[in-house]
C-alpha cells in the first residue's frame, strides 16, 4: 500500500457521531501524531467556527486545536477574498459563517448586496429566501458553502444546506458557485494549509457524494469509512469509487501498520 504524507479528515460520521467519538478515531489521530503525519479536519459544516469545532472535539477527549480545522465557511471567505475583497454580502447562515465573513472584512447587508452566501441556517424563513432571491435577480453572485442535501442527526436525516441552496437557486433562477466538498475549491485551500501535494494526500470520509468525490475531483486518493452516511452497498452502486474502504479507523490503522 502507498503511504501518505498528509490526511484530510472529515468529521461527522468519520471522527464523531453526535457528541461521541467514533470507535478508533482517537487512536488513529494519535498514530498520525506519533508518525508526524500532518492532518486537517475538513468539514462541510458551515455552522460552527474552528474554535467551536476544536472545543467539541476536546469534549470527546480528542486533542484538537482550531488551526487543525478547516470549514466550508473558512473556504467561502477565502474564495470571496480572492475574488471581491471587502464587498457587501447578504448571508443566510449561522455563527460560523458570520464570523468568517466579518473577520475577512465583508460588510453584511440586506440592501443590494454584491454577493449572496448561503450556508446551513436552522432559522431559514420565506423572508430570507425572498431577500436572497431578489438580490440575486438584481445581479448579486450566489455562493453556497456546501451542497449536502441532508445531514444525519439524532432525529435521522434532516435538511442540509443543499436543500436551502436549492430553494434560493430555484427562486432566483441561478446556479450557485459551490465551495465545499466535493468541489475542488475547498480541497485546494486545505492542501495549501496542510502543505502536502494532492498525489501524496489521502482524503478520508463517510460520504461518497462529498468526501470520495472530492478526492476524485482533485486528484487525491480516498478512503471511505463505513461509520456514517454511505454503506458498502452504496459504494458498489456509486459511479466514483473510493481508493479504499474500511469498516472503521481501527481497521484502517491496523492495515497501514501491516502496509497492505
Ligand atoms: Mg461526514
Amino acid at each position: 500500500m502507498k503511504s501518505y504524507n498528509g490526511y484530510l479528515l472529515d468529521l461527522d460520521g468519520t471522527i464523531y457521531r453526535g457528541t461521541e467519538a467514533i470507535e478508533g478515531a482517537k487512536e488513529f489521530l494519535s498514530h498520525l501524531k506519533d508518525q508526524h503525519i500532518p492532518y486537517l479536519f475538513l468539514t462541510n459544516n458551515s455552522s460552527a467556527s474552528p474554535q467551536q469545532v476544536a472545543i467539541r472535539l476536546q469534549k470527546m477527549g480528542i486533542d484538537a486545536s482550531p488551526d487543525e480545522v478547516y470549514t466550508s465557511s473558512m473556504a467561502t471567505a477565502q474564495y470571496m477574498s480572492e475574488h471581491e475583497a471587502g464587498c457587501t454580502v447578504y448571508m443566510i447562515g449561522e455563527e460560523g459563517l458570520r464570523q468568517e465573513l466579518v473577520q475577512h472584512g465583508f460588510v453584511l447587508t440586506e440592501e443590494s448586496p454584491q454577493y449572496v452566501v448561503v450556508g446551513i441556517d436552522r432559522t431559514f424563513t420565506y423572508e430570507k429566501l425572498a431577500i436572497a432571491a431578489t438580490a440575486v435577480r438584481k445581479g448579486a453572485k450566489l455562493i453556497a458553502t456546501n451542497p449536502d442535501p441532508a445531514i444525519p442527526t439524532e432525529k435521522g436525516l434532516q435538511p442540509g444546506n443543499g436543500s436551502l441552496i436549492a430553494a434560493v437557486s430555484v427562486a432566483a433562477a441561478t446556479k450557485p458557485i459551490v465551495i465545499g466538498k466535493p468541489e475542488p475549491i475547498i480541497v485546494r485551500y486545505a492542501l495549501e494549509r496542510l502543505g502536502t501535494e494532492a498525489a501524496q494526500t489521502l482524503v478520508v470520509g463517510d460520504n461518497l457524494h462529498t468526501d470520495i468525490e472530492a478526492g476524485a475531483n482533485s486528484g487525491l486518493d480516498s478512503l471511505l469509512v463505513l461509520t456514517g452516511y454511505s454503506t458498502r452497498e452504496d459504494a458498489e452502486d456509486h459511479a466514483v469509487q473510493p481508493t479504499y474502504i474500511t469498516e472503521d479507523l481501527t481497521a484502517w490503522r491496523r492495515r497501514i501498520s501491516r502496509g497492505v
